[in-house]
């Protein structure tokens, strides 16, 4: 008997050489119930590198593959091929289900890990018109944007801050969200009150991290534990639609992640949880890629063991990117949070919903989830109206009249980074950065390639043009 590979051969991606960026070919393997990507390049060797958990959840995601949904324009042609024509180029797989506008890139802290690298000193603010025009270049691509990031740096810092808030607010954009430290939240008097104006459709993107001290002076350079809570309250007492936002890294915080739901929910504006690994670009300072990366399926893992109220089944890929996007959705009443996910046939929901990554905005499912819940309809007399969608329906005593603020979401938004690149699934890439210059760039490659790196860009289109598709 020949001798056999100690593990099964899947795949085979295309992926880049973490210390020189190059393409190489990847081979994805199943090994110990776990998913590698092998790789070699040239100069610097071979890697083996972890990128999920989870064979069976990392098949799935493929399950969950459907029409991608294009932009209203594309633009670069493909010339060198995958991830070095960016902008967005005619081969890629997916509109921009959210983007995001950078109106400055100095920040009130200098976070140890930040991939836009800011600080209060960094690069610039950018101007009213250059801002009004990326906002114009988002509404040109798709016409009536689903979500428009304002983020940076800490685009609260921007001199001119709520005079972009206003011209964004002028534009067919269906939902602002604004990324934010929440330092002016918690220490500017009148500053909450005034992003109150701009509800509804407007929304926060708090960045939040820990409930430890010295995770987030590790995280943050600085304890913001006291901002962090002096913001939430705000928030809290206005009740502005707020997501906290989680950047996860093995061994640090990943221990916190169900403590972190499990706050989370209890909070009166929280509408839900943004998990974020982190992405191994920009500034990384305390952050060793060998030890420290975790895999979207570890933290889907750790959701489930450490709180009680989302299971397994509650926890699955979003259709329009699912390498990337993980949700769960449920609906908060009365403080208590009921899990909505496992109710959808996986099927349907692939028919049904938009490409889109927020649920909400897709208005069919959104109304059939809300009438579903609605004192008006028995769980029976639903059913029958919303088997098209459900497959078995909670028994909820809800209110009437449900609304955004009963929605809660875990969202585990992955970013791949050097290490475990996969072409394939970057061409799904949904949530995309729009460059100074006017390109729109999936996320992923604006910190690998596009924010500083364009001249070595040159260099590696040049050399690798033999590089064939
Ligand atoms: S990531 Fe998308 S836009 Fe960038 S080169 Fe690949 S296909 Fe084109
Ligand atoms: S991660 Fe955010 S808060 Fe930290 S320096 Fe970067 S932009 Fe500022
Ligand atoms: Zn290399």
């Amino acid at each position: 008997m020949t001798a056999t590979r100690p593990y099964i051969y899947y795949d085979l991606a295309v992926s880049l050489c973490p210390k020189c960026l190059k393409r190489v070919y990847g081979k994805i393997i199943f090994e110990d119930n776990k998913v590698f990507m092998l790789k070699k390049c040239k100069e610097h060797g071979s890697f083996k590198v972890l990128i999920a958990t989870d064979i069976e959840y990392y098949k799935k995601c493929r399950q969950y593959a459907k029409q991608s949904e294009m932009p209203c324009k594309f633009g670069t042609q493909v010339k060198y091929g995958c991830p070095y024509d960016c902008g967005l180029c005619t081969d890629h797989e997916q509109h921009s289900c959210s983007s995001v506008i950078e109106i400055t890139d100095r920040c009130n802290l200098t976070c140890p890990t930040c991939y836009a690298g800011s600080s209060p000193s960094y690069g610039s603010h950018r101007t009213i018109a250059e801002i009004e025009k990326m906002l114009d270049i988002m509404v040109e691509s798709e016409k009536e944007p689903d979500v428009i990031q304002i983020s940076g740096g800490e685009p609260t810092i921007h001199p001119d801050f709520f005079k972009i808030l206003d011209i964004a607010k002028t534009k067919p954009i269906k939902h602002i969200l604004l990324n934010t430290n929440g330092i002016k939240i918690a220490t500017e008097e009148g500053f909450a009150e005034k992003l109150a104006g701009y509800m509804p459709c407007f929304e926060i993107y708090l960045q939040w991290d820990s409930l430890n001290p010295d995770i987030l002076k590790k995280l943050r350079g600085a304890d913001l534990s006291d901002v962090r809570q002096k913001a939430l309250a705000k928030l809290n007492e206005l009740n502005i639609s707020t997501t906290l936002v989680i950047v996860v890294e093995k061994n640090l915080n990943d221990h916190e992640i169900g403590d972190l739901v499990n706050f989370a929910m209890k909070q009166k504006c929280v509408r839900g949880v943004v998990f974020q690994p982190t992405q191994f670009a920009g500034r990384n300072e305390n952050f060793n890629p060998e030890t420290d990366r975790i895999t979207p399926t570890e933290v889907r893992q750790k959701i489930i063991e450490q709180q009680n109220i989302f299971i397994d089944n509650d926890l699955i890929p979003v259709p329009c990117n699912p390498d990337a996007l993980t949700m769960a959705y449920g609906l908060k009443i009365n403080n208590e949070v009921h899990p909505l996910t496992r109710y959808i046939d996986p099927t349907k929901l692939l028919e049904a919903s938009k490409n889109t990554i927020v649920f909400e905005r897709d208005e069919k499912l959104r109304d059939k989830l809300i009438e579903l819940f609605s004192t008006g309809n028995s769980p029976e007399s639903s059913s029958k109206i919303f088997d098209s969608l459900m497959c078995c329906l909670p028994k909820i005593e809800a209110p009437a009249n449900l609304k955004y603020e009963n929605i809660f979401r875990i969202l585990i938004m992955h970013f791949q980074d050097a290490y475990d690149f996969d072409v394939r699934a970057i061409k799904k890439s949904c949530v995309h950065i729009v460059h100074k210059d006017g390109r729109i760039i999936p996320f992923e490659t604006m910190n690998l390639f596009y924010r500083n790196n364009e001249v070595y860009l040159k260099q590696l289109q040049k050399e690798d043009e033999s590089f064939t598709f």
